[in-house]
């Protein structure tokens, strides 16, 4: 039984006061929600990871960063590492597209960059997904299952439960044209797939598979309730406390169900 997981990627939002505001909000709403069965992890900027872990202390409400560096330490200015955010997070979200696409990020370096996580004992969410190009050329499959394997090829497989991967549609972040629940059930069995002929069917039932790209408290019923999806990557709906309380609640219940 693989437990739903809801995580909410803030990018580059919110001020301080914002984010303590909205952690804050998140804390009290979620209280008494019954949300417990499933695990709910907020991805703040990296500078408000260390204020928001007080917050969250004895909630239940998980911490995960938005990048780490591949390496533990050395000269790349600007980086954090995986090695500096064990005390606060228990996830990190790695090679997702606006990192890929204005970043330069290759399979390659995603791949190090799971490596890192899994070194210091962080749960990587693992994005992958493809363009509209690449959607309307027919090369969706192709495309998921090069970044699938390429990102766990440095993965034992004592670590794999421990990765989560994210199906996300990169036509469909911050467009507010989500996937059709059904194509994307069908593609996260593709990489169930894909992650089955490198770990076997058994461990590769193990691993969690989000959806994400424009996912609401209106349509996560919709992804929730696919046999292969469990759980979403959240953009700009977990930047409303609102919001992002109901899709938890809504993903809780249908988790219990
Ligand atoms: C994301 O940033 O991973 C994402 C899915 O964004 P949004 O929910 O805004 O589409």
């Amino acid at each position: 039984m693989r437990t739903p997981i809801i995580a909410g990627n803030w990018k580059m939002n919110t001020t301080y006061d914002e984010a303590m505001d909205l952690v804050e909000e998140l804390v009290d709403g979620l209280e008494g929600r019954d949300v417990e069965e499933i695990d709910i992890v907020l991805c703040p900027p990296a500078l408000w990871l260390f204020p928001a872990a007080e917050y969250v202390e004895d909630t239940g409400l998980l911490l995960g960063a938005q990048n780490c560096h591949a390496t533990d330490r050395g000269a790349f200015t600007g980086e954090i590492s995986a090695a500096m955010l064990t005390d606060q997070c228990s996830y990190v979200i790695v090679g997702h597209s606006e990192r890929r696409q204005h970043f330069g990020e290759t399979d390659e370096i995603v791949a190090g960059k799971v490596a890192a996580a899994l070194r210091h004992g962080l749960r990587p969410i693992v994005c992958v997904g493809e363009g509209l190009a690449e959607r309307d050329a027919g090369a969706t499959d192709a495309v998921i299952a090069r970044q699938v394997s390429a990102a766990f090829a440095p993965v034992e497989d004592g670590h794999v439960a421990e990765c989560v991967v994210a199906y996300e549609p990169i036509w469909a972040i911050g467009s507010g044209r989500a996937a059709d629940g059904v194509e994307a059930n069908r593609v996260a069995g593709l990489i169930r797939g894909t992650l089955g002929e490198q770990f076997g069917a058994a461990r590769a039932a193990q691993i969690r598979i989000q959806y994400g790209g424009s996912v609401t408290d209106a349509n996560i019923a919709e992804f929730i309730g696919q046999p292969e999806i469990d759980g979403a990557l959240v953009g700009g709906a977990s930047l409303k406390a609102e919001t992002f309380i109901q899709l938890c609640t809504i993903a809780a219940g249908k988790a219990g169900a």
